[in-house]
């Protein structure tokens, strides 16, 4: 693990350098290789502008027009898949199969996006009124300031562009500071595909920076839409200050996963899915497993083979075909959890396995940590507690209320599974009094949704919907209309007037 830019490396743990420059890492090595600009405000106001130009006329484009643009990004996408993949692993860590898997689903979200482009269906109302018609029109709401994490550098702006593009929205995207080139290859294929469309290049702008560029954008109330996902510290930020304007937010915020396992489980399928789900992408995944709930008699027999499995874990180089553990994106989010494990510790939690560190000495500015498993004796507040590592702490219970009372008690509510082959318990926990999170799932991890679904979560997670299904709405305007076409003026509830 050789390292490079040392002189940066201070500076690049938070992506930035001075609020002018963005840093380009790579948490392989925990080195810098580039410095770019950082947008000024000038520059934000700038594409902030030419995004709300553009949206006067985008607007006016027929939604399947719209979607030939996107449908040409699929196939750029599809194009460059592998390069593109090699950038997110290059700046976010991720594995090559979990890399190529991202790029997947942004052609999948963009072959969505082309369907919806003849879909956006509004609906025919009966009316109280003879000679009336009620009906609902969706019109394109204007400019997205799309707001995104590390940690899914380019799915998640897909998901927010191809959707927005189609419902005939323009988009300014503030992406990760800690992820600048994959954002720039996003944007240049998004650039491609509107000149081979024929769109405008307004249609989308990228700004590279920190929190104070995304403050800015924010605050713009030319922004309609602000779709910020991150953590739930971003949100609480985020979210008054958007609603001080009467703008829009749509929030996809931090996550803290559970998975209750019931004594009629098959634990084979148990034991691939909770690892995949609490070990893979290193932990960093917002619908990351953090939080096993397993009956007190097959705790042990369940303990001991996740035991096992996490010994069976590749950690090291993500571009290796071997590895299923790559690095955590900085060196700081070891330090977090080295002090949660510590506090799990003190509050009477037992370290099974994980929580080392291997290749200080190769790679001392990258972070290459072993999964860790903590039993805990009760919800203490670190379980409570969102840590962006890979941390699985093991709780039990008696009774099925009691585990979805466990589960439910944390201030997120994002996904959520449960492993049985009891009908009864796997309705419960789907039921309306059963799992609080916007993703409930049966005999599978809480990680890795379709495209097809909508995707977000309740509480702190901050309630957005983002992806398949009706979330499309989210990124319009809706606008009822009543139509008279008698001769008479009959007035709603009977009233009478003139
Ligand atoms: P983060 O909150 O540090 O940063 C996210 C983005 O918000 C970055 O682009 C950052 O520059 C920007 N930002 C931060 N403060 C801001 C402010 N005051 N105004 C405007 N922009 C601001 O998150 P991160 O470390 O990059 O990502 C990890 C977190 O994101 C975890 O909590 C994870 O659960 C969450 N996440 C959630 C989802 C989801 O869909 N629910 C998806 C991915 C990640």
């Amino acid at each position: 693990m050789r390292r490079c830019g040392a002189d940066l490396d201070a500076a690049a743990a938070t992506g930035t350098e001075g609020a002018d420059t963005v840093l380009a890492r790579t948490p392989l090595t925990g080195g810098t290789f580039a410095r770019l600009p950082a947008a000024t405000a000038e520059r934000t106001d700038a594409a902030v502008d030419e995004a709300h130009r553009t949206f006067h006329h985008w607007r006016t484009v027929p939604a399947p027009r719209r979607g030939a643009l996107v449908k040409r990004l699929g196939e750029l996408l599809t194009a460059h898949k592998e390069d593109l993949a090699d950038l997110v692993t290059i700046e976010a860590g991720k594995i090559r199969s979990e890399a190529l898997g991202e790029v997947q689903e942004m052609i999948d979200i963009c072959d969505f996006a082309v369907g919806l482009s003849r879909q956006l269906y509004g609906r025919t109302i009966a009316g109280e009124r003879p000679g009336h018609r009620l009906a609902e029109t969706w019109h394109p709401l204007g400019v997205v300031g799309v707001i995104s994490a590390f940690n899914f550098p380019v799915a998640v702006w897909s998901w927010n562009t191809a959707i927005a593009l189609v419902c005939g929205d323009t988009v300014v995207w503030k992406p990760s500071e800690l992820t600048p080139l994959t954002a720039l290859a996003c944007d240049a294929l998004l650039a491609r595909a509107a000149a081979d469309a024929g769109a405008p290049p307004g249609v989308h702008r990228l700004l590279l920076g920190a929190r104070a560029c995304g403050e800015r954008l924010i605050d713009d109330p030319r922004v309609a839409l602000v779709s910020a996902t991150g953590s739930v510290r971003m949100g609480r930020q985020v979210a008054p200050r958007v609603a001080a304007r009467f703008g829009r937010c749509l929030l996809e915020l931090g996550g803290n996963n559970a998975a209750v396992v019931t004594p009629s489980a098959d634990l084979d399928l148990a034991v691939r899915g909770i690892v995949f789900s609490a070990a893979g992408t290193a932990g960093q995944r917002c619908t990351t497993l953090r939080r096993l709930i397993v009956h007190e008699d097959i705790a042990d027999r369940l303990t001991e083979r996740m035991v096992h499995a996490y010994g069976q874990l590749p950690l090291g180089d993500p571009f290796d075909a071997a590895t299923l553990v790559g690095p955590l994106i900085t060196t700081a989010a070891h330090t977090a959890m080295a002090e949660a494990l510590a506090t799990a510790q003190r509050d009477g939690g037992k370290l099974l396995t994980g929580g080392d560190r291997c290749f200080a000495t190769e790679a001392p500015d990258a972070a290459y940590v072993r999964p860790a498993i903590v039993r805990m004796p009760e919800q203490t507040e670190i379980v409570r507690t969102e840590t962006f590592a890979p941390v699985l702490y093991v709780l039990t219970y008696r009774t099925l209320e009691e585990a979805i009372a466990l589960h439910n008690d944390v201030p997120q509510g994002l996904s959520s599974s449960i492993f049985t082959q009891d009908q009864r318990e796997a309705e419960r926990f789907l039921a309306a009094d059963g799992s609080d999170c916007g993703i409930a799932n049966v005999n599978i991890g809480t990680s890795g949704a379709e495209i097809g679904g909508a995707f977000g979560g309740e509480k702190e997670t901050g309630g957005g919907r983002e992806s398949g299904s009706d979330a499309w709405r989210a990124y319009m305007r809706r606008a009822t209309n009543t139509v008279n076409y008698s001769a008479g003026l009959p007035l709603a509830q009977g009233v009478n007037f003139l």
